[in-house]
């Protein structure tokens, strides 16, 4: 007999037990923290990145440990003919897709007026084009299944403004905002659009800023103190997020953003 008075998704099983996910930018940092925490929790992954190579090292330890069947695809998410090719054999391989996370993403950090053509191109069709080329490829199949979990990684850049990182917010402004809108136009046929914005995250990608720094030590001791909890965040920290996103105990959050960033981003002035 159920004596509860709600109705919990959560049973003690794995928690996308039986689903189907892909994964962009799965090959590093917070892509592939998510891969990780996804496979532990049942589901089977795609993971796609820039070529396939770094996707199946993530792929092969996670078939070994978990268990879970991995494809890895290569596409640059900014091309919409590599998208389409990548994941309609992503789909094919894994026989549906329940779950979308837009992770690959590029820091293209500068002066407004010395950003070339090239740059701003590079950041919005890399940050902003290539989620929703991804979400258009895989629509169709989640349309037809009435059931699909997509979840984009934004960036505490998407509401507030460091001057200096021109036109990364820009992107993830944008990204935002296309969650927002595709969260409510399919809303009603079973798919929801959320996203996730985290502040700053120790990955590669952090650790190359770090490194790009006169003193990187200095610079990571500077940003853990700008944050309320004095520390940077872990990759594991956001994926533990996706995870609640992209599973049904999440059913009713839709066309909304979850922001990570220790609280950082609440503070007015330093
Ligand atoms: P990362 O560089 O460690 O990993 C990003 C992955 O995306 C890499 O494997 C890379 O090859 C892949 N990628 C880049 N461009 C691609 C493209 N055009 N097509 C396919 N794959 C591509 O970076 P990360 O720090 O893990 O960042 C992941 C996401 O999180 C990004 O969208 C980033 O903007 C966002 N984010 C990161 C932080 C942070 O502090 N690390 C903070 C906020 C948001």
């Amino acid at each position: 007999m159920n004596t509860s008075a709600h109705d919990f998704a959560t049973t003690g099983r794995p928690r996308l037990q039986g689903k189907h996910a892909l994964i962009t930018g799965a090959g590093s940092g917070i892509g592939s923290a998510i891969a990780e925490l996804f496979a532990r929790e049942g589901a089977d992954l795609a993971l796609l990145d820039l070529t396939a190579a770094p996707a199946k090292a993530v792929g092969d330890a996670l078939m070994k440990t978990t268990g879970r069947r991995m494809v890895a695809v290569g596409a640059d998410v900014s091309s919409a003919t590599q998208v389409d090719t990548a994941i309609a054999e992503a789909i094919d391989a894994l026989g549906g897709l329940d779950i979308l996370i837009n992770c690959a993403g590029i820091n293209v950090f500068g002066d407004p007026l010395q950003t070339t053509e090239q740059d701003w191109r590079r950041c919005l069709d890399t940050n902003l084009a290539g989620a929703w080329h991804c979400i258009r490829a895989a629509l169709p199949t989640m349309l037809a299944a009435g059931y699909g979990h997509v979840v984009n990684i934004a960036s505490v850049h998407g509401h507030k403004i460091i001057p200096g990182a021109f036109p990364y917010p820009v992107a993830k402004h944008g990204l935002i905002g296309l969650t927002r809108s595709l969260g409510i136009e399919y809303a009603a046929r079973g798919i929801r659009v959320n996203s996730i914005s985290p502040g700053l995250i120790m990955t590669p990608a952090a650790e190359r800023y770090f490194q790009s720094c006169p003193d990187p030590e200095a610079e990571r001791l500077r940003q853990a103190e700008l944050l309320p909890c004095k520390r940077i965040g872990k990759p594991e920290e956001v994926a533990y997020a996706a995870l609640f996103l992209a599973s049904d105990e999440a059913r009713f959050v839709n066309a909304t953003d979850l922001l990570i960033d220790g609280g950082r981003s609440q503070i007015y002035h330093d």
